[in-house]
């Protein structure tokens, strides 16, 4: 049997890295692909499938409404469009020239990654907060609330704070600061999923806006994500990503997504309409969605252990290298497999570890976080059965080598 990948001569890779967007995200359930054929046959007005989603979406999540991104950054850049402009097209129409409006981001300097490049997009000016003493190593101490409160002015459109296990100042005290100021508050929840307890856990906190990836844990379309939150902003997130080549007279979008009684006039296509989302994108992040929250997590977890167990056997014993299952379900839910490379005894680094996979064939994808530490680690979420096997006789053999 040919599969497209065959022919069109690209080689599957095994990803026991997970689902990143470089090794192409996570493999969705064959009743979300079969979800997105069934999409891809008729066409809909586009409009109402977003306010449908927007239902499902706050079902989900408890927010007051929702939209479905093409990723979770997309939704940061969407999210922060929305604070700046509020519901003026005219705004809408000047971005990412911000000039008079509200136009600074406040983040601490601990939370500062590669995606926040989305919300710098929207031509707003982000002003850093705190200092990372714990990161450096010189201290215990972050961003404090009341650095947050002393940054906020009146130019100050929003709060983003990206959600980690380790994330400091907690949620709940920013929020109290930045909504006494009336900021609203973003939440990049890209990768906090599972468990699914957090699709509630953020609005609860206080969020204003929270963005997850739809292609990691979720198992949705690779290229999708969902923001949820209050009702006006997602109503302006909305109306600055959707195809708006229509007359005004002929527009009639659904009121619980977009009231045309608050616009003196529809706004241009907006700054998130290059982020485009397509209808087999929003069936198959619903559908996804559906089966996540379904899914029983002692029984994922259950498989996930399975396939790390397998990994591990296969590994067997290699002389300089300590293997363990790392299987903490108060720490995490996905259990994964570390390889611990003593570089003078196996005569390579871990990073060579790495690179040998990944050179070999199949090539392999490890998780190459702790490479400066001389780890080398492995996760469940992308392996399909067999794979396991390979990966753990891979490392043998080239730790052999
Ligand atoms: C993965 C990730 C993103 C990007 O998510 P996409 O859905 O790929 O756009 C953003 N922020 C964080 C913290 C992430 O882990």
């Amino acid at each position: 049997m040919t599969h497209i990948y065959e022919r069109l001569g690209i080689k599957p890779i095994i990803n026991a890295l997970g689902p990143a967007t470089r090794v192409s995200g996570s493999i969705m359930p064959t009743e979300v692909a079969d979800a997105m054929r069934d999409a891809s046959q008729y066409c809909v007005d586009i409009t109402s499938l977003q306010a449908r989603a927007s239902q499902i979406i706050s079902g989900h999540t408890g927010a007051e409404a929702g939209y479905v991104t093409s990723g979770a950054a997309a939704g940061l850049l969407l999210g922060t469009a929305a604070c700046v402009t509020g519901l003026d097209p005219t705004r809408m129409n000047r971005l990412p020239d911000t000039t008079g409006m509200k136009n600074r981001v406040v983040m601490a300097r601990s939370h500062r990654n590669f995606y926040d490049h989305a919300v710098r997009s929207v031509g707003i000016e982000l002003v850093e907060i705190g200092i990372a003493d714990r990161y450096s190593g010189a201290g215990v101490r972050d961003a404090e609330p009341w650095e947050y409160a002393a940054a906020i002015d009146e130019h100050t459109a929003a709060v983003v704070y990206v959600a980690y296990e380790h994330t400091q100042p907690d949620l709940a005290s920013v929020v109290a600061v930045a909504h006494e100021a009336g900021v609203p508050v973003i939440v990049d929840a890209a990768g906090q999923l599972p468990p699914a307890s957090n699709l509630k856990r953020f609005i609860v906190e206080g969020a204003d806006l929270v963005a997850y990836s739809g292609g990691k844990a979720i198992r949705g379309p690779q290229a999708s994500g969902i923001l949820c939150g209050r009702r006006d902003l997602i109503e302006a997130v909305a109306l600055q990503h959707l195809d708006l080549d229509i007359l005004w007279d002929q527009w009639n979008p659904p009121v619980e997504l977009i009231d045309k009684r608050h616009l003196p006039g529809a706004p241009h296509h907006g700054i998130g309409r290059p982020c485009k989302v397509g209808k087999e994108e929003i069936v198959g992040l619903l559908t996804a969605l559906d089966l996540f929250v379904q899914q029983d997590p002692a029984a994922r977890r259950a498989d996930w252990l399975t396939l790390m167990e397998q990994l591990l056997s296969a590994a067997g014993e290699i002389r300089g290298v300590e293997l363990a299952l790392v299987n903490d379900p108060k720490r995490s839910e996905i259990p994964v497999v570390t390889a611990q490379i003593d570089a003078d005894v196996c005569g390579m680094s871990a990073l060579d570890v790495i690179r040998r996979l990944q050179d070999g064939d199949p090539s392999i994808q490890a998780n190459p976080t702790h490479v400066r530490e001389g780890g080398v680690a492995f996760g469940p979420m992308c392996l399909k059965e067999g794979e396991p096997e390979i990966v753990g006789r891979r490392l043998r053999e080239v730790l052999s080598a």
